[in-house]
């Protein structure tokens, strides 16, 4: 049993906490939301009144918070995690950051001796409900084979992917190609459908075709033609624009570091911002198809 402090009980951190819970280790939770902690403890996680609380005694501080500035807060403020936990005690950051503050986290912990390890995830609520989730880790490499051991009951694939930053930057350059992947399939799909093709008859012959990808099979944004897209429920997120604009502006900041062009990627965060700037942020990201539709009218979408 290893004695672990989580830090942020929204979407994911609830149902990733609650496989540790399972797994038999001793989780102590704190989220700045009361009714998120009780309904943490409902799943047997120990519920404490602040950050100090949970992370006493801890060998494993886990964080899962919103953004960069939330990780920075929760880690460096007075009364945060650095002044609390144990020298040596190992800190994953779950969320999904820009890289300049990964590489603070990793700065920072490293030179008050703590050890942490960037622990990105991805599968969404789904796979955190499940225990599927995909845990890309960045550190040391002692580091990240003990986080490796700590995150197995959450995940259905851990990969080892490198040093400092490289689980987070793996984890947006993925999501930068699957949002690029998404401007591709709306704009093939409309223009189909434009073109009078049938829905099904297109996706048939682009499945196995080199139009194919995963965004296709998994999200193809017309009704009637995969079974988990979106479009077959008005576009209820499964990855909602928001946090799918969050990532790709993310991975953007971080080619813009690197001096690297990535003008799809910039296309496709501009289209989900209007979603956002609309209200629709809290629909699928895969409604940007409606940026292709010649009347902003999207079959299987009733307009809200
Ligand atoms: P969320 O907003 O539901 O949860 C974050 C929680 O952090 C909230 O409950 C919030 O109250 C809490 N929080 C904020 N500041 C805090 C503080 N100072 N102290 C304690 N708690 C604090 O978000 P989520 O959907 O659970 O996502 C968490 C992270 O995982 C994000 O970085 C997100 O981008 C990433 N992620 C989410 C998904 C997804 O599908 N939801 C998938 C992959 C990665």
């Amino acid at each position: 049993m290893t004695s672990i402090a989580w830090i942020g009980l929204g979407n994911m951190g609830s149902r990733m906490s609650s496989h540790l819970v399972s797994a038999g280790h001793d989780v102590r939770g704190y989220d700045v939301v009361d009714a998120l902690r009780a309904a943490a403890a409902d799943h047997g996680v120990h519920a404490v009144g602040s950050i100090a609380e949970a992370v006493e005694g801890a060998e494993v501080v886990i964080l899962s918070l919103p953004k960069g500035e939330h990780v920075r807060s929760v880690l460096a403020d007075p009364d945060g995690v650095f002044d609390h936990a144990a020298p040596g005690t190992l800190i994953l950051d779950t969320s999904t950051v820009d890289i300049e503050t990964s590489r603070w986290s990793h700065g920072e912990a490293g030179s008050r001796g703590f050890r942490f390890v960037d622990s990105p995830i991805s599968g969404g609520t789904q796979g955190a409900e499940a225990g599927t989730l995909t845990f890309m880790l960045g550190g040391d490499e002692a580091d990240v084979a003990d986080a490796r051991e700590v995150v197995l009951p959450m995940a259905g694939n851990v990969m080892v992917v490198g040093e400092a930053t490289h689980g987070i930057a793996a984890k947006l350059v993925n999501n930068m190609m699957l949002g690029i992947s998404i401007l591709g399939m709306s704009e093939g799909a409309q223009l189909a459908q434009q073109l009078g093709l049938d829905a099904k008859a297109f996706f048939d012959v682009a499945r196995v075709s080199s139009g194919d990808s995963w965004a296709l099979r998994t999200w193809y944004p017309v009704p009637g033609v995969v079974p988990g897209a979106a479009a077959n429920h008005n576009f209820d997120a499964s990855f909602s624009a928001m946090l799918c604009h969050k990532d790709i502006t993310l991975a953007v900041a971080g080619a813009e570091a690197a001096g690297v062009r990535v003008p799809a990627a910039t296309l496709i965060r501009d289209q989900l911002q209007r979603l956002l700037d609309d209200g629709l942020g809290g629909k699928d990201c895969t409604l940007v198809v409606r940026e292709t539709s010649p009347d902003g009218t999207v079959a299987g979408w009733d307009g809200r």
